[in-house]
């Protein structure tokens, strides 16, 4: 049998290496447009400030080593140019000259392409660059030997962010310029809220709800007319699947040109098969198809569809999305869906903000972390969750996303044994908290209101109460139109609260509000606590 593949990094390599594995005499061969296969499109933007320092560790294999290990014949500067199913055989490109090549089994895996936004002067810059490979990193650094004072990243997704990082990192003046109302839309607005603190406090110039109308060399014209100077500027704002080829051939596709597979990654076509970025995958939530372009996915992807091809019963089980992206200090991850996409399912949920100590408070060296999980407001099953801080977010997000990849519910979440020693956690993780306070919420000990809901409430007469102490008021800063009465002093003052309303009552992160509520409730008050509290209604304005 041969297989032939077409893309070699990590969807497109993936399967070649099991497919050797699985057999030794099939055919493999891996054809690549691009001069380098099989490598660490992830690293990239960690070798612009020089945190990866020698740009071989950015290749992960060459092709001479995966022909002596694996006996698969890897071809890059290799284009498929055309695809005949009928023929099973594909049209290359190779340095200028055109060849054929036939295939009993077809994989693809061509990944994504950077989308390019329309900008008058673009296709004229030549300080502007995408960030999709190695030729693209050789580039940029080639820019960046003429030691560049200025830069801006267009785009405040992933990629960008990371762009951000490590320009500044090399001591370049960044602006980040994003057309949403917030950086990383994986995350929702007050969750990303942190990570724009962090910018900021980087000296990272952030200009959100912003779109660039024109860019004269070093010139950006941004859609408030302002100019932003920039000696180089690095395009982010997306990618898309890069199948035009593919839809040309009339290979069925997609919401944006996704590649639609069944269960065993079968295409439209008999025998032809795709992996990684280029597919559609079934969101295990909503069950609709989506495009999750991330590693871990094309990988699985590979190694699965490798199987299918042997025999091997394997399904494409579909996938929640899990992201996790470093920001200077910060780590800010997400899994399943966030707040914009569950509300615009549908569904009725319920969301709960905690921020607690990375592990144990009394053990030095412990960082705020902060949580969001979304979960259905009958069953409790969760949705999403979102984690940010400076120390294990990794740790946290990891469980909640195996969580909801197994259709756990927030009640599952007191119930998990997590590894504790004080340096490494707390005997009641971040993760067993939220799942006491989601709990508490799916049970009706508590009830809850969220940081865009409060102010509006304040207005319409709710009475706002913040328990935490003179002292930290001073210190941290006031919700607005709040009446300060410490907790420990809550059963003193009950008299002077109003019995006729809504009491809201809030503190830093909403563990001693929810004390507060308690109290109240158990005196007869009608009381809601302010999810998150100061630290999450701060964050997000
Ligand atoms: P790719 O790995 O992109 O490989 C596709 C290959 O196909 C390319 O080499 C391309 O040249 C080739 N190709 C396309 N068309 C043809 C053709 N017609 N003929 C021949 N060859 C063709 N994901 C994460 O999960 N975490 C991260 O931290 C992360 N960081 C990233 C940072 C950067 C800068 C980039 C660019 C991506 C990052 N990703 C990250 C995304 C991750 O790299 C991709 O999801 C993954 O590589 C997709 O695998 P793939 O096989 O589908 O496509």
């Amino acid at each position: 049998m041969k297989v032939v593949i077409v893309g070699g990094v990590a969807g497109g390599m993936s399967a070649a290496t099991r497919l050797r594995r699985l057999s030794e005499d099939t055919e493999i061969v891996v054809l690549d447009k691009g001069p380098y296969v099989s490598f660490a499109n992830c690293g990239l933007p960690y070798y612009l400030s020089g945190e990866i320092s020698d740009r071989n560790d950015l290749i992960v294999e060459s092709p001479e080593q995966l022909n002596q290990r694996f006996r698969i014949d890897v071809r890059p500067n290799t284009e498929v140019t055309d695809i005949n199913p009928a023929k099973h055989q594909v049209t290359v490109n190779h340095d200028g000259s055109q060849d054929t090549l036939d295939y009993d089994k077809l994989i693809l895996s061509p990944g994504s392409k950077a989308v390019i936004p329309e900008i008058t002067g673009l296709s004229k810059a030549n300080n502007v660059f995408t960030l999709r490979n190695i030729p693209d990193v050789d580039k940029i650094m080639n820019r960046l030997e003429s030691h560049p004072a200025t830069a801006a990243v267009i785009g405040a997704g992933s990629i960008g962010v990371e762009a951000v990082e490590n320009l500044t990192n090399r001591g370049i003046k960044t602006t980040l310029i994003e057309a949403g109302d917030h950086v990383l839309p994986f995350l929702d607005f007050e969750m990303a809220g942190i990570v724009e603190k962090e910018l900021a406090e980087h000296k990272v110039d952030v200009k959100l709800n912003t779109r660039v109308k024109q860019i004269n060399n070093d010139q950006l014209t941004l859609s408030d007319d302002t100019v932003v100077s920039a000696d180089i500027v690095i395009l982010a704002v997306g990618v898309r699947p890069d199948t035009s080829l593919i839809q040309k051939v009339g290979i069925k596709t997609g919401d944006r040109g996704g590649i639609i597979v069944d269960d065993h990654y079968q295409t439209s076509e008999q025998d032809i098969y795709a992996v990684g970025d280029a597919i559609l995958v079934k969101d295990l939530i909503t069950n609709q198809l989506v495009s999750i372009p991330l590693a871990s996915p094309a990988n699985r992807q590979g190694r699965q569809v490798a199987d299918v091809i042997m025999g091997i019963n394997r399904r494409n089980k579909g996938g929640i999305g899990t992201a996790i992206v470093r920001t200077f200090d910060l780590g800010a991850a997400a899994t399943g869906l966030n707040a914009k996409q569950l509300q615009s399912t549908g569904i009725d949920f319920m969301t709960v903000h905690t921020t607690n100590s990375s592990h144990a408070g009394y053990f030095p060296g412990g960082t705020p972390l902060s949580l969001k999980v979304m979960f259905d407001s009958k069953t409790g099953q969760l949705y999403g969750a979102q984690a940010v801080g400076k120390n294990s977010v990794d740790k946290r997000i990891d469980v909640l996303a195996v969580a909801i990849k197994s259709k756990m519910k927030i009640t599952n979440l007191p119930e998990f044994e997590l590894s504790y020693a004080p340096p490494f956690g707390s005997a009641k993780d971040p993760v067993n908290m939220i799942g006491y306070a989601g709990e508490n919420l799916l049970e009706g000990l508590s009830e809850n209101i969220q940081f865009d809901q409060v102010d509006e409430a304040v207005r319409n007469g709710d009475y706002l109460i913040d328990v935490r102490t003179p002292e930290e008021l001073s210190r941290d800063g006031r919700l607005p139109n709040a009446v300060n009465i410490p907790l420990d002093s809550l059963r003193d003052h009950l008299n002077t609260i109003p019995k006729d309303k809504q009491i809201i009552v809030s503190c830093r992160s909403g563990q001693r509000s929810y004390i507060a509520e308690r109290i109240l409730k158990n005196d007869g008050f009608n009381v809601k606590n302010l999810d998150g509290a100061f630290l999450t209604y701060s964050a997000a304005y």
